[in-house]
Protein backbone atom coordinates (compact mmCIF):
# COMPACT_ATOMS: atom_id res chain seq x y z
CA UNK A 1 0.00 0.00 0.00
CA UNK A 2 1.50 3.82 -0.74
CA UNK A 3 1.72 5.10 2.50
CA UNK A 4 0.73 8.33 0.83
CA UNK A 5 -3.09 6.57 0.51
CA UNK A 6 -3.45 6.85 4.18
CA UNK A 7 -3.85 10.72 4.13
CA UNK A 8 -6.45 12.87 3.79
CA UNK A 9 -7.90 13.54 0.07
CA UNK A 10 -7.45 17.37 0.68
CA UNK A 11 -3.88 17.05 1.66
CA UNK A 12 -2.68 15.14 -1.59
CA UNK A 13 -4.53 18.14 -3.40
CA UNK A 14 -3.12 21.01 -1.99
CA UNK A 15 -0.80 22.88 -3.73
CA UNK A 16 0.59 25.43 -1.85
CA UNK A 17 0.02 29.65 -1.88
CA UNK A 18 2.60 31.35 -4.79
CA UNK A 19 4.64 33.89 -3.11
CA UNK A 20 6.11 37.17 -5.18
CA UNK A 21 9.24 36.09 -6.26
CA UNK A 22 12.73 36.95 -4.27
CA UNK A 23 15.34 39.44 -4.61
CA UNK A 24 18.52 36.29 -3.80
CA UNK A 25 16.48 34.37 -6.44
CA UNK A 26 16.59 37.26 -9.29
CA UNK A 27 19.61 38.19 -8.13
CA UNK A 28 21.65 34.90 -8.35
CA UNK A 29 19.71 33.77 -11.76
CA UNK A 30 20.36 37.51 -13.47
CA UNK A 31 23.90 37.55 -11.93
CA UNK A 32 22.43 41.32 -10.77
CA UNK A 33 23.80 43.25 -7.81
CA UNK A 34 20.84 45.39 -7.19
CA UNK A 35 17.09 43.73 -7.90
CA UNK A 36 14.15 46.24 -7.12
CA UNK A 37 10.87 44.57 -5.51
CA UNK A 38 7.51 46.10 -6.77
CA UNK A 39 5.82 42.27 -5.64
CA UNK A 40 4.46 41.84 -2.30
CA UNK A 41 2.82 45.11 -1.38
CA UNK A 42 5.71 45.94 0.94
CA UNK A 43 6.79 48.95 2.84
CA UNK A 44 8.43 51.05 0.42
CA UNK A 45 10.28 52.64 3.42
CA UNK A 46 11.18 50.02 4.86
CA UNK A 47 10.95 48.97 8.79
CA UNK A 48 10.49 51.91 11.14
CA UNK A 49 13.68 53.21 12.48
CA UNK A 50 12.22 52.87 16.62
CA UNK A 51 11.02 49.26 15.58
CA UNK A 52 14.04 48.16 14.60
CA UNK A 53 15.65 50.22 18.12
CA UNK A 54 13.15 47.87 19.90
CA UNK A 55 13.71 44.51 18.27
CA UNK A 56 18.18 45.28 18.91
CA UNK A 57 17.75 46.21 22.35
CA UNK A 58 14.68 42.89 23.33
CA UNK A 59 17.09 40.26 21.07
CA UNK A 60 19.00 38.92 24.33
CA UNK A 61 15.22 37.97 25.61
CA UNK A 62 14.58 35.75 23.10
CA UNK A 63 15.24 32.43 25.37
CA UNK A 64 12.26 33.58 26.82
CA UNK A 65 8.64 32.33 25.45
CA UNK A 66 5.97 35.69 25.31
CA UNK A 67 3.17 35.69 27.53
CA UNK A 68 0.41 34.00 26.05
CA UNK A 69 -2.45 35.62 24.32
CA UNK A 70 -0.01 38.51 23.95
CA UNK A 71 -2.44 40.82 26.18
CA UNK A 72 0.03 43.79 25.58
CA UNK A 73 -0.55 43.86 22.06
CA UNK A 74 -4.13 43.24 22.44
CA UNK A 75 -4.87 46.48 24.91
CA UNK A 76 -2.73 48.38 22.50
CA UNK A 77 -4.35 47.24 19.27
CA UNK A 78 -7.88 47.40 20.95
CA UNK A 79 -6.71 51.53 22.11
CA UNK A 80 -5.93 52.85 18.49
CA UNK A 81 -8.96 51.29 17.09
CA UNK A 82 -11.22 51.78 19.78
CA UNK A 83 -11.94 48.45 20.45
CA UNK A 84 -12.75 46.11 23.61
CA UNK A 85 -9.12 44.14 24.49
CA UNK A 86 -11.73 40.54 24.10
CA UNK A 87 -12.92 41.31 20.40
CA UNK A 88 -9.32 41.49 19.33
CA UNK A 89 -7.26 38.24 18.18
CA UNK A 90 -4.02 38.61 17.00
CA UNK A 91 -1.61 35.71 14.54
CA UNK A 92 0.82 35.16 13.16
CA UNK A 93 -0.05 37.60 9.93
CA UNK A 94 -3.49 37.89 8.72
CA UNK A 95 -3.24 34.51 7.31
CA UNK A 96 -3.60 32.76 10.60
CA UNK A 97 -6.57 34.53 11.48
CA UNK A 98 -7.74 33.87 7.79
CA UNK A 99 -7.13 29.99 9.08
CA UNK A 100 -8.24 30.07 12.24
CA UNK A 101 -11.58 31.60 11.26
CA UNK A 102 -12.27 28.68 8.81
CA UNK A 103 -11.56 26.06 11.47
CA UNK A 104 -13.59 27.41 13.86
CA UNK A 105 -16.46 28.32 12.00
CA UNK A 106 -16.73 25.90 9.05
CA UNK A 107 -17.84 22.50 9.52
CA UNK A 108 -15.92 20.22 6.99
CA UNK A 109 -18.18 18.78 4.32
CA UNK A 110 -21.15 20.34 5.80
CA UNK A 111 -20.81 24.55 5.33
CA UNK A 112 -19.31 26.69 2.71
CA UNK A 113 -17.50 30.00 2.77
CA UNK A 114 -17.76 32.41 -0.30
CA UNK A 115 -16.09 35.05 -1.94
CA UNK A 116 -15.45 36.80 -5.20
CA UNK A 117 -13.15 35.66 -8.09
CA UNK A 118 -10.05 36.41 -8.17
CA UNK A 119 -9.61 36.67 -4.34
CA UNK A 120 -6.82 36.46 -2.04
CA UNK A 121 -6.26 32.97 -2.73
CA UNK A 122 -5.37 32.33 0.85
CA UNK A 123 -9.05 32.00 1.33
CA UNK A 124 -9.36 28.99 -1.26
CA UNK A 125 -6.09 27.04 -0.09
CA UNK A 126 -6.96 27.00 4.34
CA UNK A 127 -10.93 26.27 2.89
CA UNK A 128 -9.82 23.74 0.58
CA UNK A 129 -7.26 22.11 3.51
CA UNK A 130 -10.51 22.43 5.81
CA UNK A 131 -12.46 20.60 3.64
CA UNK A 132 -14.97 23.27 3.54
CA UNK A 133 -16.44 24.05 0.09
CA UNK A 134 -15.81 27.10 -1.79
CA UNK A 135 -18.61 29.46 -3.67
CA UNK A 136 -17.21 32.53 -5.89
CA UNK A 137 -18.71 34.78 -8.36
CA UNK A 138 -16.78 37.05 -10.69
CA UNK A 139 -16.02 40.52 -9.79
CA UNK A 140 -17.46 43.03 -12.17
CA UNK A 141 -15.42 43.65 -15.55
CA UNK A 142 -14.39 47.21 -13.97
CA UNK A 143 -13.45 44.87 -10.60
CA UNK A 144 -16.83 46.08 -9.01
CA UNK A 145 -17.65 44.08 -6.16
CA UNK A 146 -21.46 42.20 -7.67
CA UNK A 147 -23.16 41.96 -4.01
CA UNK A 148 -26.43 40.62 -5.72
CA UNK A 149 -24.90 38.03 -7.12
CA UNK A 150 -22.60 37.10 -3.87
CA UNK A 151 -25.42 37.06 -1.85
CA UNK A 152 -27.10 34.19 -4.21
CA UNK A 153 -24.28 31.94 -3.40
CA UNK A 154 -25.33 32.13 -0.15
CA UNK A 155 -27.27 29.55 2.20
CA UNK A 156 -27.82 28.17 5.81
CA UNK A 157 -24.63 26.60 5.24
CA UNK A 158 -22.89 29.51 4.58
CA UNK A 159 -20.19 30.41 7.39
CA UNK A 160 -18.14 33.25 6.10
CA UNK A 161 -18.57 35.65 3.31
CA UNK A 162 -15.14 37.17 2.54
CA UNK A 163 -14.80 40.73 0.34
CA UNK A 164 -11.35 42.24 0.25
CA UNK A 165 -11.37 45.81 0.66
CA UNK A 166 -9.30 47.35 -0.81
CA UNK A 167 -9.63 44.63 -2.98
CA UNK A 168 -6.26 42.46 -4.08
CA UNK A 169 -5.40 42.86 -6.83
CA UNK A 170 -7.50 44.81 -8.43
CA UNK A 171 -6.81 48.11 -5.82
CA UNK A 172 -11.04 48.81 -5.54
CA UNK A 173 -12.86 49.57 -3.02
CA UNK A 174 -16.36 50.25 -1.64
CA UNK A 175 -17.40 52.60 1.55
CA UNK A 176 -18.17 50.74 4.62
CA UNK A 177 -21.66 51.61 4.60
CA UNK A 178 -22.03 49.33 1.69
CA UNK A 179 -20.70 46.67 3.12
CA UNK A 180 -22.49 47.05 6.61
CA UNK A 181 -25.62 45.95 3.94
CA UNK A 182 -23.93 43.35 3.12
CA UNK A 183 -24.00 42.63 6.60
CA UNK A 184 -27.46 42.95 7.13
CA UNK A 185 -28.52 41.02 4.13
CA UNK A 186 -26.39 37.44 5.10
CA UNK A 187 -28.21 34.46 6.12
CA UNK A 188 -28.18 33.90 10.12
CA UNK A 189 -25.46 31.49 10.29
CA UNK A 190 -23.30 33.76 7.95
CA UNK A 191 -19.99 36.01 8.82
CA UNK A 192 -19.03 38.81 6.98
CA UNK A 193 -15.09 38.89 6.94
CA UNK A 194 -13.96 42.24 5.54
CA UNK A 195 -10.32 41.85 4.90
CA UNK A 196 -8.97 45.41 5.45
CA UNK A 197 -5.05 44.70 4.83
CA UNK A 198 -5.06 47.65 2.41
CA UNK A 199 -7.40 49.92 4.12
CA UNK A 200 -4.39 51.88 5.78
CA UNK A 201 -3.82 53.48 1.91
CA UNK A 202 -7.47 54.54 1.15
CA UNK A 203 -7.94 58.29 0.78
CA UNK A 204 -10.71 58.27 3.84
CA UNK A 205 -9.63 55.19 5.50
CA UNK A 206 -13.17 56.42 8.08
CA UNK A 207 -15.29 56.19 5.02
CA UNK A 208 -14.02 53.01 3.69
CA UNK A 209 -13.43 50.99 6.85
CA UNK A 210 -15.74 49.11 9.11
CA UNK A 211 -13.82 48.95 12.03
CA UNK A 212 -15.85 51.96 13.89
CA UNK A 213 -19.26 50.06 12.93
CA UNK A 214 -18.14 46.83 14.63
CA UNK A 215 -20.31 47.18 17.74
CA UNK A 216 -23.57 47.54 15.75
CA UNK A 217 -22.46 44.71 13.87
CA UNK A 218 -22.64 41.70 15.17
CA UNK A 219 -21.87 39.07 12.44
CA UNK A 220 -18.59 41.07 10.84
CA UNK A 221 -15.06 40.37 11.18
CA UNK A 222 -12.00 42.72 10.21
CA UNK A 223 -8.93 41.93 9.25
CA UNK A 224 -6.15 44.05 9.94
CA UNK A 225 -2.24 43.19 9.61
CA UNK A 226 0.80 44.77 10.48
CA UNK A 227 2.72 43.57 6.99
CA UNK A 228 2.03 46.45 4.99
CA UNK A 229 1.39 50.00 6.27
CA UNK A 230 3.53 49.21 9.95
CA UNK A 231 6.12 47.50 7.80
CA UNK A 232 6.38 43.78 9.52
CA UNK A 233 6.11 41.40 7.19
CA UNK A 234 8.92 39.56 7.58
CA UNK A 235 7.81 39.16 11.33
CA UNK A 236 4.37 38.16 10.60
CA UNK A 237 1.68 39.81 12.66
CA UNK A 238 -1.76 40.42 12.29
CA UNK A 239 -5.09 40.62 13.73
CA UNK A 240 -8.69 40.17 13.49
CA UNK A 241 -11.34 42.24 15.33
CA UNK A 242 -14.63 40.63 15.93
CA UNK A 243 -17.31 39.74 18.13
CA UNK A 244 -16.12 38.69 21.56
CA UNK A 245 -17.73 35.63 21.60
CA UNK A 246 -15.67 34.65 18.42
CA UNK A 247 -12.48 36.08 19.64
CA UNK A 248 -12.41 33.96 22.81
CA UNK A 249 -12.92 31.04 20.90
CA UNK A 250 -10.44 31.91 18.05
CA UNK A 251 -7.93 32.53 20.73
CA UNK A 252 -8.46 28.77 22.44
CA UNK A 253 -7.92 26.91 19.44
CA UNK A 254 -4.77 29.66 18.31
CA UNK A 255 -1.17 27.81 19.20
CA UNK A 256 -0.48 29.58 22.37
CA UNK A 257 2.68 31.64 21.17
CA UNK A 258 2.05 31.98 17.27
CA UNK A 259 2.84 36.00 18.08
CA UNK A 260 6.24 35.79 18.79
CA UNK A 261 8.24 37.86 21.24
CA UNK A 262 9.79 40.09 18.80
CA UNK A 263 6.51 40.13 16.64
CA UNK A 264 4.63 41.50 19.77
CA UNK A 265 7.24 43.95 20.53
CA UNK A 266 7.72 45.17 17.21
CA UNK A 267 3.85 45.08 16.75
CA UNK A 268 4.06 47.56 19.94
CA UNK A 269 6.66 49.83 18.99
CA UNK A 270 5.22 49.92 15.32
CA UNK A 271 1.67 51.48 16.71
CA UNK A 272 3.78 53.90 18.38
CA UNK A 273 5.69 55.53 15.94
CA UNK A 274 3.18 57.72 14.15
CA UNK A 275 5.77 59.97 12.41
CA UNK A 276 6.74 56.52 10.41
CA UNK A 277 2.98 55.76 9.45
CA UNK A 278 2.52 59.33 8.12
CA UNK A 279 5.56 59.14 6.11
CA UNK A 280 4.38 55.45 4.80
CA UNK A 281 0.95 56.86 3.56
CA UNK A 282 2.34 59.96 2.27
CA UNK A 283 5.19 57.61 0.44
CA UNK A 284 2.40 55.55 -0.97
CA UNK A 285 -0.35 58.25 -1.84
CA UNK A 286 2.02 60.11 -4.02
CA UNK A 287 3.51 57.02 -5.59
CA UNK A 288 0.27 55.73 -6.60
CA UNK A 289 -0.96 59.02 -8.36
CA UNK A 290 2.29 59.59 -9.94
CA UNK A 291 2.43 56.01 -11.48
CA UNK A 292 -1.37 55.78 -12.31
CA UNK A 293 0.10 58.91 -14.26
CA UNK A 294 3.34 57.46 -16.40
CA UNK A 295 1.57 53.95 -16.65
CA UNK A 296 -1.39 55.81 -18.53
CA UNK A 297 1.61 57.88 -20.76
CA UNK A 298 2.61 54.75 -21.64
CA UNK A 299 -0.39 53.43 -22.91
CA UNK A 300 -1.21 51.24 -19.85
CA UNK A 301 -4.68 50.45 -18.86
CA UNK A 302 -4.85 51.10 -15.04
CA UNK A 303 -7.24 50.52 -12.36
CA UNK A 304 -8.05 53.03 -10.00
CA UNK A 305 -6.81 51.84 -6.73
CA UNK A 306 -7.34 52.55 -2.85
CA UNK A 307 -3.74 49.95 -1.75
CA UNK A 308 -0.38 50.18 -1.88
CA UNK A 309 -0.07 48.73 -5.37
CA UNK A 310 -1.46 49.31 -8.95
CA UNK A 311 -2.98 46.61 -11.51
CA UNK A 312 -2.75 47.50 -14.86
CA UNK A 313 -2.77 45.89 -18.54
CA UNK A 314 -0.40 47.52 -20.76
CA UNK A 315 0.04 47.28 -24.42
CA UNK A 316 2.26 44.22 -24.57
CA UNK A 317 2.32 40.73 -23.79
CA UNK A 318 1.70 41.09 -20.40
CA UNK A 319 4.06 38.12 -19.51
CA UNK A 320 6.85 39.23 -21.42
CA UNK A 321 6.69 42.72 -20.13
CA UNK A 322 7.17 41.20 -16.41
CA UNK A 323 10.21 38.61 -17.95
CA UNK A 324 11.92 41.78 -19.74
CA UNK A 325 11.52 43.81 -16.20
CA UNK A 326 13.10 40.33 -14.26
CA UNK A 327 16.03 40.68 -16.32
CA UNK A 328 16.22 44.09 -15.55
CA UNK A 329 16.13 43.47 -12.04
CA UNK A 330 13.10 44.94 -11.15
CA UNK A 331 10.17 42.05 -9.56
CA UNK A 332 6.66 42.83 -10.11
CA UNK A 333 3.73 40.64 -10.05
CA UNK A 334 1.90 38.46 -12.84
CA UNK A 335 -1.49 38.18 -12.19
CA UNK A 336 -2.45 34.75 -14.71
CA UNK A 337 -3.03 33.19 -11.28
CA UNK A 338 -5.57 34.99 -10.79
CA UNK A 339 -7.25 34.21 -13.96
CA UNK A 340 -6.02 37.87 -15.40
CA UNK A 341 -3.00 36.96 -17.54
CA UNK A 342 -3.17 39.93 -19.65
CA UNK A 343 -2.84 42.45 -16.53
CA UNK A 344 0.36 43.18 -14.00
CA UNK A 345 0.61 44.23 -10.21
CA UNK A 346 3.09 46.38 -9.00
CA UNK A 347 3.68 47.85 -5.64
CA UNK A 348 4.21 51.44 -4.30
CA UNK A 349 7.72 51.63 -4.27
CA UNK A 350 9.70 54.44 -3.04
CA UNK A 351 10.25 57.35 -5.76
CA UNK A 352 13.39 56.58 -7.16
CA UNK A 353 12.11 52.87 -7.13
CA UNK A 354 9.12 54.04 -8.90
CA UNK A 355 11.22 55.95 -11.54
CA UNK A 356 13.60 52.78 -12.25
CA UNK A 357 10.35 51.16 -12.51
CA UNK A 358 9.09 53.61 -15.32
CA UNK A 359 12.52 54.12 -16.84
CA UNK A 360 12.21 49.89 -17.80
CA UNK A 361 9.23 49.76 -18.70
CA UNK A 362 9.72 53.02 -21.11
CA UNK A 363 12.60 51.18 -22.39
CA UNK A 364 11.01 47.58 -22.60
CA UNK A 365 7.33 49.02 -24.62
CA UNK A 366 9.71 51.06 -26.94
CA UNK A 367 11.09 47.83 -27.93
CA UNK A 368 7.92 45.83 -28.06
CA UNK A 369 6.27 48.41 -30.57
CA UNK A 370 9.68 47.85 -32.88
CA UNK A 371 8.83 44.15 -33.21
CA UNK A 372 5.55 45.06 -34.03
CA UNK A 373 5.95 48.09 -36.34
CA UNK A 374 9.49 47.09 -37.64
N1 LIG B 1 -5.16 39.66 3.07
C1 LIG B 1 -4.79 40.18 1.90
C2 LIG B 1 -5.83 40.69 0.98
C3 LIG B 1 -3.43 40.23 1.55
O1 LIG B 1 -3.06 40.71 0.37
C4 LIG B 1 -2.47 39.74 2.46
C5 LIG B 1 -0.99 39.78 2.18
N2 LIG B 1 -0.58 39.41 0.96
C6 LIG B 1 -2.91 39.18 3.65
C7 LIG B 1 -4.27 39.17 3.94
C8 LIG B 1 -1.98 38.50 4.61
O2 LIG B 1 -1.27 39.38 5.36
P1 LIG B 1 -0.30 38.85 6.51
O3 LIG B 1 1.06 39.17 6.05
O4 LIG B 1 -0.74 39.63 7.72
O5 LIG B 1 -0.53 37.38 6.69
Amino acid sequence: MNPKDTLRPEVLAFSPYTPGLSIDEIKARYGLQSVIKLASNENPLGASPLVTRVLTRRADSVFRYPQSGNPRLVEAIARVHGLDPAQVAPGNGSDEIIDLLLRVKARPGVDNVVAFDPCFSIYKLQARLCGVEMRQVKLGPDFSFPFEKLLTLCDDHTALVFVTNPDNPSGNAVKAAELAFLAKALPKRAMLVVDEAYVDFSDDEQEYSIMSRLDSLDNVVVLRTFSKLYGLAGLRLGFGAMPAWLADLVMRVRLPFSVNLLAEAAGLAALEDLHFLQATRETVRQGRAWLTERLTQLGCTVAPSQANFLLFTPPAKAKDVFERLLERGIIIRPLASYGLPDSLRVSMGSQPENEAFIAALTEILAVARETVHG
